[in-house]
């Protein structure tokens, strides 16, 4: 690979256009840290192109000219997969942020690469459409950002991820060959699924510059209510009991553990929840349908049984939507609650659902053996099976030690969930925070695959280097 020059500069520079690149320090310094100030890149220049034609034209210049390129969405991953390690170019999407069609009847929206995720829910919503991806970073993460890194959520329970909500993408190639596959189909068997190759991908087999997304009915009613439960497997069992009882009205299980809420009350308070925090546990249950009849009595019915039956201790059934939205408010606090509280090793871990107690019991007690003093973070989408859990700093300790812990914790942590049939990305992908593990939890023979469609795709490995693949 080359190192940008002077040159190489000046050609990309005419190709964007005056607005179209950014080169002083102070301009390029917002896209050169991420949000957890983990990771920090380096770049000669950021590219901001506005079209699919200007993102063609750049690769087939760096491919020619062997020139790295790591893509940029919103800049909200959590890995460091749009951070450039290595003084690489930086591929910002951001001015393409077209709406390209809305088909109604279709159930489709097509929209460029750089749409804000909460753009595409008030697109969809003023035309009486879901879209139902939601995460905490909605407000500035990109259609691009949350295709390749296939992204969850707290809906995926009831509408998938970020695959099962794609039916066609728009792909630039490293060679600079542009990929039309913008089919609206939800039947299509002519071969290869092409597109799942590129969700997911983390901006290493070519760049997603437009997208069909399916939408959904809008839904006209929502319940919610937090409820407190002594132990995790309760809050198992009550998924299933609510599964049983709402079928696919169920839209959002979340589970809590109650150190994670009471960082929220400390660090947020405007965020904190409505009820004391005296149980170990809790759930946020959203209910929602495209009925007109009320949720809230089926939602309470839910609870009332559970309660007969010793698995929930509490609840709280929101009584408006403001309050509703308040509790939302509450979960989504969690991340940015735990930043003021000192060091967190994170982790973003799947297993069957079923295992999520016992992962959680072992990899407290684990931890807990390496950093005595540590607490115990742990939220997520049980529903999916999809824990972070994030030990934190003890009291007495120096966060620089406690984080130098990480790989030795991670490694545990990530061991545990294996041993479990889990995985260590469930939703933030493997960026450059944990491509090198990789070996250690996937076959040999799996990696040499990945890596055989790397080289077909991107043979010069322009590709966002160092990323995904060991
Ligand atoms: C507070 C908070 C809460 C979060 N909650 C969730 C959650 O619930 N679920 C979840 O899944 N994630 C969550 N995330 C993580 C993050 O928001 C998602 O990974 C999101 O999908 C990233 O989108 P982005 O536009 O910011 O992508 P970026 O961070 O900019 O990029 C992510 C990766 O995609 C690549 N990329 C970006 N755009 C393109 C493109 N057009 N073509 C090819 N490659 C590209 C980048 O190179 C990088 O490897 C959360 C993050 C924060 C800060």
């Amino acid at each position: 690979m080359n190192r940008p020059r002077e040159e190489h500069i000046r050609h990309l520079q005419n190709i964007l256009g005056p607005e179209g690149w950014l080169a002083a320090d102070e301009d390029k310094a917002p896209y050169l840290q991420e949000w957890r100030d983990k990771f920090h890149g380096e770049t000669p220049l950021v590219m901001r192109p506005a079209s699919t034609a200007e993102v063609a034209q750049i690769l087939a210049y760096c491919n020619d000219q062997r020139l790295a390129v790591v893509p940029q969405g919103g800049n909200t991953g959590l890995c460091g997969g749009a951070m450039p390690k290595n003084g690489e170019l930086l591929l910002s999407l951001g001015r393409m942020k077209r709406i390209r069609d809305i088909d109604t009847d279709n159930f489709t929206i097509t929209a460029e690469a750089g749409c804000i995720l909460a753009d595409i829910h008030r697109v969809a919503a003023e035309r009486q459409r879901l879209f139902p991806l939601h995460i905490g970073a909605e407000g500035s993460c990109q259609i691009g950002g949350n295709l390749s890194t296939n992204a969850g959520g707290t809906a995926v329970l009831r509408y998938g991820n970020m695959r099962e909500l794609t039916l066609g993408l728009e792909v630039v190639l490293a060679n600079g060959e542009i990929w039309d596959g913008l089919r609206g189909l939800r039947k299509d068997n002519t071969g290869y699924d092409l597109k799942q190759l590129f969700i997911g991908a983390e901006g290493t087999l070519g760049i997603i510059t437009a997208a069909v997304l399916k939408l959904f009915p809008l839904p006209r009613r929502r319940a919610v209510a937090l409820a407190g439960l002594k132990t995790c497997e309760q809050a198992v069992e009550l998924l299933s009991r609510s599964k049983e009882r709402a079928g696919d009205r169920l839209t959002g299980f979340e589970l809590m553990n109650r150190l994670s809420l009471e960082l929220v009350g400390r660090h947020l308070p405007e965020c904190a929840a409505p009820l004391p925090l005296s149980h170990p546990w809790y759930v946020l249950i959203e209910l929602s349908d495209t009925d007109e009849a009320p949720l809230d009595e089926k939602l309470q019915h839910i609870l009332e049984r559970a309660w007969e039956a010793d698995l929930i201790e509490d609840a709280h059934v929101a009584s408006s939507l403001t309050q509703a939205d308040r509790l939302w408010r509450m979960r989504h606090a969690i991340s940015e609650a735990q930043k003021h509280e000192g060091g967190s090793i994170k982790h973003d871990i799947s297993v069957p659902v079923s295992q999520v107690a016992a992962f959680i019991a072992r990899a407290d007690h684990a931890v807990a053996a390496m950093i005595p003093g540590f607490r115990s973070i742990a939220f997520g989408h049980v529903g999916d099976g999809n824990i972070h859990y994030n030990p934190l700093q003890p009291r007495n300790m120096a966060k620089a030690e406690f984080l130098a812990r990480w790989a030795e914790v991670a490694e545990t942590v990530h061991d545990i969930a294996a041993s479990l049939g889990g995985s260590i990305s469930a939703e933030h992908g493997l960026g450059q925070l944990k491509n090198r593990d990789l070996p250690r939890y996937k076959s040999a023979v799996e990696i040499a695959m990945m890596r055989k469609l790397k080289t077909a795709l991107d043979p010069h490995g322009i590709l966002n280097p160092g990323k995904v693949l060991p």
